[in-house]
């Protein structure tokens, strides 16, 4: 007889003779963390590892990878099914909530030189406050030249900070809301104090200012100009480690999403002669709503299917291929918080270490701009991962009329396919130390190999 009463499995217990195995996993998975602060920071290591084992860019192999403006990238193997049977697509985003820098960011301050800052995605302002901070991001100058800037990662390079007030002068603001307490337009980093020495006839107004300017031109070239053709953006200075007396857990920046697309890419290089043919696709631009050429809501992959079916010599129609396919929009979820359990429908929630999540819908107030998977669909893919006995759970994000969010999957789900949100819970999601579970980073990686096969 069938088990009658759902009980969860906690991955520590499914997995507890491959903690070794686990462990390794998640070393790997931290120098990704490390190493991948930017979305173009993560299309690039991903290039790079294709080339390292001879994936290349030419579509008419069996395996070829495709990146698009330097901010997302699609990797596909051919299946032995025809094309006409669809296809067996992972998807997740490269983008995570960051403070990128004005278009016009420096300025002088009294004493000081500053950067003007414009928060991108869904920050908590103050958690951006009193924490070192580093700059990433291109510059790109008028003859097309692009200089990459890394500033605050080597333990020799200096770091930015944005100073929050001291207590003794923050009775008022104390008094506010905290949505009104903290301004985006005070966000502003600290970059220099010192003043430029003159030693020729010109008077230099803003010395301070100008002497930032100098040491920028004379350690990469550009100029102020140069930075209204940037994309510079402040990330955590911090490195990601383990969490936990018992290294448990997996703290650092950009985790949603990086840690969906560490898995799905591990898992996607694993599987071997699939029956259908497979995508892993990292967009950008999900944190922002999924706007503009490089996200889930581009053509992007549209296309690359069109040439595809062009070059392989299918005789099927693009409709043919996205109602057979069968996706999983690969995102975190936000696991129940201990101390805030109030927000949570417990019966509904999902917990660190005991598997990824589905997440059946989205959306906010009545599932409104939701993508609701289709019970059958889910059938299917508990079906999939029972029969690997990989722990897995159901949940929602919060309590019904608590608060909501999305994902790229309705964006997807509009061609027709299958799709649901299908990835590990994160705590503290969207700061600058998001934490996670390794036991989950690894069964995460499992179950979307157990999709793929
Ligand atoms: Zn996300």
């Amino acid at each position: 007889m069938d088990k009658i009463l759902y009980e969860p499995k906690s991955c520590y217990e499914v997995y507890k003779n491959d903690l070794h195995k686990i462990d390794e996993f998640a070393k790997q998975y931290i120098d990704f963390l490390n190493n991948c602060k930017t979305e173009r920071e993560t299309v690039k290591w991903i290039e790079s590892k294709c080339k390292e084992i001879n994936i290349s860019t030419d579509i008419n192999e069996d395996i070829f990878y495709r990146s698009f403006k330097d901010k997302c990238i699609l990797i596909a193997k051919r299946g032995k099914k025809d094309l006409s049977k669809g296809i067996k697509i992972i998807g997740a985003h490269l983008d995570s909530p960051r403070l990128d820098l004005k278009q016009h960011p420096i300025f002088e301050n009294e004493y000081l030189a500053m950067v003007k800052t414009h928060y991108y995605g869904g920050i908590r302002k103050h958690q951006w406050f009193s924490t070192p901070l580093a700059i990433h991001g291109v510059v790109v100058k008028k003859n097309g030249e692009k200089v990459n800037i890394k500033i605050g990662e080597d333990p020799e390079d200096p770091v930015f900070a944005i100073p929050d007030l001291l207590p003794h002068l923050a009775y008022k603001q104390n008094e506010k809301k905290l949505s009104e307490a903290f301004e985006a337009e005070k966000m502003n980093a600290i970059i220099g104090s010192v003043p430029y020495i003159e030693n020729s006839e010109n008077k230099i107004e803003e010395k301070i200012k100008y002497n930032v300017f100098t040491l920028l031109y004379e350690k990469y070239g550009i100029t102020e100009d140069d930075l209204y053709s940037s994309e510079l953006q402040f990330v955590p200075a911090h490195q990601a480690r383990f969490v936990g007396i018992d290294k448990s857990l997996v703290g650092g920046y950009g985790q949603d999403d990086r840690i969906c697309v560490f898995c799905a890419f591990k898992a996607f290089l694993e599987v071997e002669d699939p029956y259908y043919t497979q995508f892993v696709v990292f967009w950008d631009k999900e944190e922002i709503g999924s706007e503009g050429a490089s996200s889930a809501k581009s053509r992007f992959v549209e296309y690359v299917i069109q040439e595809i079916i062009d070059k392989w010599g299918g005789r099927c129609s693009l409709g043919e291929v996205f109602f057979n396919t069968k996706a999983i929009s690969a995102d975190v979820h936000g696991a129940l918080d201990p101390d805030y359990q109030d927000l949570h429908d417990k019966l509904n929630a999902s917990k660190l270490g005991y598997g990824p999540v589905f997440c059946k819908f989205t959306g906010h107030r009545g599932k409104v701009g939701a993508n609701d998977a289709s019970a059958e669909y889910i059938a299917f893919l508990r079906d999939r991962l029972d029969r690997k006995n990989i722990p897995w759970q159901m949940a929602e994000l919060g309590k019904v009329d608590e608060g909501g969010g999305g994902t790229i999957a309705k964006f997807l789900a509009k061609y027709g396919m299958d799709i649901i949100d299908f990835g590990p819970g994160i705590l503290a999601m969207h700061s600058p130390f998001e934490i996670s579970s390794k036991y989950d980073l690894y069964a995460t990686y499992l179950a979307y190999k157990a999709f793929l096969e």
